[in-house]
């Protein structure tokens, strides 16, 4: 295939030489005030984020990984906790359990929505745990571990059902912390309370990730919490600069852990094109599943009525993925794979003593599950292509799986 006819998995390029004019003018004000930490640049970014997730705060920090560690800090998590969140996402969200002190505990997701299963949660705390009634605690009965706190996360720019996963919570006295690192401006339809929520708003906090793939994406590291708790506000507001109220004057230990300026001067100009990226996104996945609906053997991304996912991702799942995977690449087709391997079968978390078999949804569609180009930028033709290069390649492999070996004796 021709150059020109490549077709990466996220182009990262165009958004930024589009908006390059308003993205220079931002850091040249930075450079001639030389505000490179805090400063009204940070604080009208923090006040739009807020306002864009429907949330009461938001709180700029480091990265999303740091972002989620200082949301389950804020809220009251404390050391030798569990906290439980499910085995099919990026280990940023176990990584940030561990860093506050807490150990994570993995669920199963479902295997449409590939989200956290509320019927695996509650299978967890019903069989693995004792509800003492009378203290209002949760514990984990193998470990003997104080269970605090639920992470859902709401993957690939798809909310969790989060009716159901609050329900849970308020049932048992436990936290609910929003990964939304990839749910920017996700909603979620909420049957109890009759309206549409955003992704961070409906949690104790949320973290955000600015990462630069993401929908909204930094030029380098960036992170947010959101939250309707101006305690959990004011708490992540010291844990991100050495645990001060204010200078030198220092309440707890922190961190170095804030957002820098100019990053949040670059986010805030790309915030105004935010839901119409969104909605770029959400007309392509619409075009993908059209464009792919003559493959019965793939399954492609389901959305309950109560979502309206930002699709971070797209992604589709399809047995022989591997082979797939690397046709598309030979026609110079860019996919990714959101994730290879569930947590609990990582080598990190050997200590955890989890086992194959433990959560045979995220272990089903792992090997299957792939993510084709997805970015606002991608066009109608090169939705065509890739779809023309997956369909033929799929019907290739069914015409050779029918193949009938001749008995040999
Ligand atoms: C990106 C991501 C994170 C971590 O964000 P960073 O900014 O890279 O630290 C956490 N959780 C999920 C689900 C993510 O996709």
């Amino acid at each position: 295939m021709k150059q020109h006819d490549t077709i990466p998995f996220l182009d990262l390029v165009t958004p930024h030489v589009e908006l390059e004019a308003e993205l220079v003018a931002g850091f040249t004000a930075c450079l001639r005030s030389a505000h490179f930490i805090g400063g009204t640049v940070l604080e009208q970014f923090e006040q739009n984020f807020a306002r864009f997730c429907d949330a009461s705060f938001c709180v700029g920090v480091s990265n999303g990984t740091d972002a989620l560690r200082f949301a389950l800090m804020a809220a009251g998590v404390v050391a030798g906790e569990m906290v439980v969140t499910v085995a099919n996402t990026f280990i940023a969200t176990s990584e940030a359990i561990t860093q506050s002190g807490a150990v994570p505990a993995f669920v199963d997701v479902d295997e449409r929505t590939y989200n956290m299963d509320p019927a695996c949660l509650r299978e967890f705390i019903e069989d693995r745990c004792d509800f003492d009634l009378l203290s209002g605690r949760l514990i984990h009965i193998p470990s003997g571990r104080r269970v605090t706190a639920i992470v859902p996360v709401h993957l690939y720019g798809q909310m969790a059902d989060m009716d159901t996963i609050l329900e849970v919570a308020a049932k048992y006295g436990l936290l609910v912390i929003e990964d939304s690192c990839q749910g920017h401006g996700a909603r979620y339809y909420s049957e109890r309370d009759k309206k549409w929520h955003k992704a961070g708003s409906m949690g104790a906090a949320a973290a955000f990730s600015f990462y630069p793939g993401k929908n909204l994406g930094a030029c380098g590291e960036a992170g947010a919490v959101t939250t309707n708790d101006e305690s959990i506000a004011r708490k992540i507001r010291m844990l991100r600069e050495h645990g001060q109220s204010r200078k030198y004057h220092h309440e707890i230990e922190g961190y170095n852990g804030r957002l820098d300026t100019i990053q949040a001067g670059i986010l805030d100009t790309k915030l105004k094109h935010l839901a119409e990226w969104n909605d770029k996104r959400r007309k392509l996945a619409s075009n993908y599943s059209r464009l792919l609906d003559g493959a019965p053997e793939m399954v492609l991304p389901y959305e309950p009525e109560w979502s309206k996912a930002v699709y971070h991702l797209y992604v589709v799942r399809v047995a022989g993925r591997e082979a797939l995977q690397a046709e598309l690449a030979a026609s110079g087709i860019g996919t990714g794979i959101h994730y290879p391997i569930p947590l609990h079968l990582q080598k990190a978390y050997r200590r955890l003593g989890y086992s194959l078999g433990d959560f045979p949804v995220s272990e089903r569609v792992a090997p299957e599950i792939l993510s084709l180009p997805m970015f606002p930028q991608l066009t109608f033709e090169q939705q065509q292509q890739v779809a023309d290069k997956l369909l033929q390649s799929l019907d290739q492999a069914s015409k050779v799986s029918l193949r009938i070996p001749v008995p040999t004796r």
